[in-house]
C-alpha cells in the first residue's frame, strides 16, 4: 500500500512525483515514460499536485491466473490482467490485448493512455486495459473461446456494465467480444440478465454490436488527418502514404485513404514488407492478409524494414504495437506526418528526433480515438435499445474527431507546446475540473 499523502501543501517537481512513487528508472520502461510525458504536460497547466499524484498511478491492479482445457486434454496456466487506472468522469473503459508479450506496466501505460484518450474526445469514460499472455495464433478456435470465457469468469466479479467496460485490443475481436458477453450474461441469470451485453463493446453487429465499430479506428485516424492536414499545406487526394501494422487499425485507415484517392505506397507487418509506388491496393491487401495472416506474398517489391522507414511519404501511420519507433527508425523515417494509429508507438527519444527533423506527429491519443468514441456509441445503444444507421455513426464519430483535434491545435497555439503535449492538455484540463468539483473524498 503506498503511503503517498495526497496534499497540496508541498508543489514538487514531475520527476519528483515519479522518484516519490517508485517507477523503475530505465528509461525504456513504457509506464515511466508515460506518466513522465503526463506529468510533463500537466505541469504547464499547473494542474494541481493531488490530481497529478491520482493519475500517476492506476487506482486497481487485477492480476488473474487461470486454467483452460487445451483440445488434446491438457491444462495450460494463464495469466490475465486488468487495470483500472481512472474513473473520475465515467466508468473505466479499454480494449483487452492477446499478445505473448503482455506485461503488466504495458496494461498500465495503455490504461492510463485510455483516460486521457476517453477526456480528450469528451466521452463520459474512465481509463483501463486488460489482456490476457497469449499468443492466438497458437491456438484453435475452441481453445481460444475456453480461454476467452475463463479469463471474463476470472474477472468477473470486478467490472460490469456501468463500471469496467472491455472491448477489443490488438490480438482481439468481435467474436471474443461475443463469447465474453455471453459469459458475462450467463453468469448473471435472471430478469436483469439482458443488462449484461453492455459488459463489452465492440460486440458482433448481430450481437449488439455498433455498425461502424469495427472501421472506427482507423476512421478516426483519418477523420483527425482531414483536419489537421491544412495546417501542413496537404491534401488527402494524391496524398502519399506508408502504413506499419496491417491488422484493424491499419488496414481501415489504408482502406478508407486508398477509397479518398490517397496512395498507400508502403507497408510493413510481422511478416515482410512492401512498396509500390503505383499504390497498393489496400483492400486487396488486406483481404490477402485475411487468408494468409499477414502481408508475406503479396504484389509489389518486397523491402526490409529500414527501407520502409526510408521510403519518402507525406504520412506515416504506425499502427502496430508501443515503442516501434525509437530514435533509429526516427532517423530514417522520411515524412511529413506521423499519425499515431498505435498506442504509444513513439518512444520519448524518437519523439525528439522526429520533431528536431520538423516531422508533425499526431498523438495516439487523439489519432486512435476513434474505437472508444464508438465503443461509446455502442454501450449507449444498447443502453437504451437502439440502433443508430451507419451515417449517424459516422456523423458523431467525426463531431467527436474534429472537435478533438481542435481542442488539441486550441491548446497547442495557447501553451506554444507540440500536438503530443497539447493533446494533454486538453484532456488533463477536462479530469483536473472535474476533481476540482467534485472534490476527493472523504
Ligand atoms: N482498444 C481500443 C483502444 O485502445 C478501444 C478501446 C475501447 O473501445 O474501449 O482505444
Amino acid at each position: 500500500m503506498s503511503t503517498t499523502t495526497v496534499t497540496d501543501a508541498a508543489k514538487p517537481t514531475t520527476n519528483t512525483i515519479v522518484e516519490e512513487l517508485g517507477f523503475p528508472s530505465d528509461p525504456n520502461n513504457l509506464y515511466t515514460q508515460t506518466v513522465t510525458t503526463m506529468l510533463e504536460a500537466a505541469e504547464c497547466i499547473n494542474l494541481r499536485r493531488r490530481v497529478k499524484l491520482i493519475l500517476a498511478q492506476p487506482k486497481n491492479e487485477i492480476m488473474v491466473h487461470f486454467p483452460v482445457r487445451m483440445d488434446d486434454g491438457h491444462h495450460i496456466l494463464f495469466k490475465g490482467y486488468r487495470v483500472q487506472h481512472n474513473n473520475a468522469l465515467g466508468p473505466y473503459k479499454g480494449g483487452l490485448r492477446f499478445h505473448p508479450n503482455v506485461h503488466l506496466d504495458d496494461v498500465k501505460s495503455l490504461a492510463l493512455l485510455m483516460t486521457m484518450k476517453c477526456s480528450l474526445v469528451r466521452v463520459p469514460f474512465g481509463g483501463g486495459k486488460g489482456g490476457i499472455k497469449v499468443d492466438p495464433r497458437a491456438h484453435s478456435v475452441t481453445e481460444m473461446e475456453r480461454i476467452t470465457r475463463r479469463f471474463c469468469s476470472a474477472i468477473m466479479d470486478v467490472i460490469g456494465p456501468e463500471y469496467d467496460i472491455p472491448a477489443p485490443d490488438v490480438g482481439s475481436n468481435a467474436q471474443y467480444m461475443a463469447w465474453f458477453a455471453d459469459t458475462y450474461m450467463m453468469s448473471n441469470v435472471g430478469k436483469d440478465a439482458h443488462n449484461g451485453l453492455r459488459v463489452v463493446t465492440g460486440k458482433p453487429v448481430e450481437f449488439g454490436g455498433s455498425l461502424g465499430r469495427e472501421k472506427a479506428t482507423g476512421q478516426g485516424v483519418v477523420d483527425t488527418l482531414v483536419e489537421l492536414l491544412p495546417e501542413v499545406g496537404l491534401k488527402v487526394e494524391g496524398m502519399r502514404v506508408s502504413v506499419l501494422g496491417f491488422g484493424n487499425v491499419g488496414s481501415w485507415a489504408a482502406r478508407i485513404l486508398h477509397d479518398m484517392g490517397a496512395k498507400v505506397v508502403a507497408v510493413a507487418d510481422h511478416t515482410g514488407a512492401i512498396r509500390n509506388d503505383a499504390g497498393i491496393d489496400a483492400h486487396a491487401l488486406a483481404e490477402h492478409c485475411q487468408i494468409t495472416g499477414g502481408l508475406k506474398g503479396f504484389a509489389g517489391d518486397a523491402i526490409t524494414t529500414d527501407e520502409f522507414y526510408q521510403t519518402a511519404v507525406d504520412v506515416l501511420i504506425p499502427a502496430a504495437l508501443e515503442q516501434m519507433i525509437t530514435e533509429r527508425e526516427a532517423a530514417m523515417i522520411d515524412a511529413k506526418i506521423v499519425a499515431e494509429g498505435a498506442n504509444a508507438p513513439t518512444t520519448p527519444a524518437g519523439d525528439r528526433i522526429l520533431s528536431e527533423k520538423g516531422i508533425e506527429v499526431v498523438p495516439a491519443i487523439l489519432a486512435n480515438a476513434g474505437g472508444v468514441t464508438v465503443s461509446y456509441f455502442e454501450w449507449v445503444q444498447n443502453k437504451t435499445s437502439t440502433y443508430w444507421d451507419i451515417e449517424k455513426v459516422d456523423r458523431e464519430l467525426n463531431r467527436h474527431m474534429v472537435m478533438a483535434a481542435r481542442r488539441t491545435v486550441l491548446a497547442r497555439q495557447q501553451y506554444k507546446v507540440d500536438l503530443r503535449t497539447a493533446a494533454y492538455i486538453a484532456a488533463l484540463d477536462h479530469i483536473g475540473k472535474a476533481y476540482s468539483v467534485r472534490g476527493i473524498f472523504p
